[in-house]
C-alpha cells in the first residue's frame, strides 16, 4: 500500500436540460466529483461523462447552440467513458428511428424514441443488470434499443429486447437509474475505468 489517497474521479455532466442533477446526486454519493456542462468553455478532459435524461431534441439542439456539440462528441469519440441514460442513449445512437440525422451516433444502435406508447409511457421493470445483479428500472417515455451492431454487448434485457448496452467506452441505458436510491449501477460504471 502507498498510503497515497486515491485522487477523486472527475465526472463532467451535461447539464443544458434534464435530470442531471440526479446523475451529480448518485456519482456524490459514490466518491466522485461531478462538473457541469453548460455551455462550451465548460467542455473539458475529464474521467467521465453524464449524459442525462430529458428530452433528446432539446438537449442536442441546446447542445449546438451553445457550442458544446461537438467538444463533447470528441470526447465520447476519443474514449472518454460515456454514461447515457434515456435521452443521453438517443443522443449516442447511430440512427433514430424515422429521424434523418443521428446526434452524436457514436454507438451502434438503432434507437425508436417513445417507443412505449402514450398508455404504457413509464413504468418500473424488475431487470438483472451484468456485473450487478437484479435492479428495478425506471422507464419515462423511454426509447427501444431496436436492434444492435458489431462490437455492442447488452447489459441488460427486457423479454428479448435490449434495454441497456455497452459499447466500448460508452453505457446507454434506456431506464434512469438515477431516480432512486440504488446506486449500483453508477457504481459498477465508476468501477469499470
Ligand atoms: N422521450 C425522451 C426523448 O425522446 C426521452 C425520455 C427520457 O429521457 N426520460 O428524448
Amino acid at each position: 500500500m502507498s498510503g497515497e489517497t486515491r485522487r477523486k474521479k472527475r465526472i463532467g455532466v451535461l447539464a443544458v436540460q434534464g435530470a442531471f442533477a440526479e446523475h451529480e446526486a448518485a456519482f456524490a454519493r459514490l466518491g466522485a466529483e461531478c462538473f457541469e456542462i453548460r455551455q462550451g468553455s465548460d467542455v473539458q478532459a475529464c474521467d467521465a461523462l453524464v449524459l442525462p435524461g430529458g428530452e433528446s431534441t432539446t438537449q442536442g439542439k441546446l447542445m449546438r447552440e451553445l457550442g458544446i456539440f461537438e467538444g463533447l462528441k470528441a470526447l465520447v469519440d476519443s474514449g472518454t467513458p460515456t454514461f447515457a441514460t434515456c435521452a443521453g442513449l438517443i443522443l449516442l445512437a447511430e440512427k433514430i428511428v424515422g429521424e434523418e440525422r443521428a446526434w452524436f451516433g457514436t454507438t451502434p444502435i438503432v434507437a425508436r424514441r417513445n417507443a412505449y406508447g402514450r398508455q404504457l409511457g413509464s413504468f418500473n421493470a424488475c431487470l438483472t443488470f451484468e456485473g450487478v445483479g437484479e435492479v428495478a428500472g425506471t422507464f419515462i417515455r423511454a426509447p427501444q434499443i431496436e436492434s444492435i451492431g458489431k462490437g455492442a454487448e447488452v447489459l441488460a434485457q427486457i423479454d428479448d429486447r435490449p434495454v441497456a448496452v455497452r459499447f466500448r467506452n460508452q453505457w446507454a441505458l434506456a431506464f434512469h437509474p438515477e431516480l432512486g436510491v440504488d446506486d449500483r449501477i453508477a457504481k459498477a460504471f465508476l468501477e469499470s475505468f
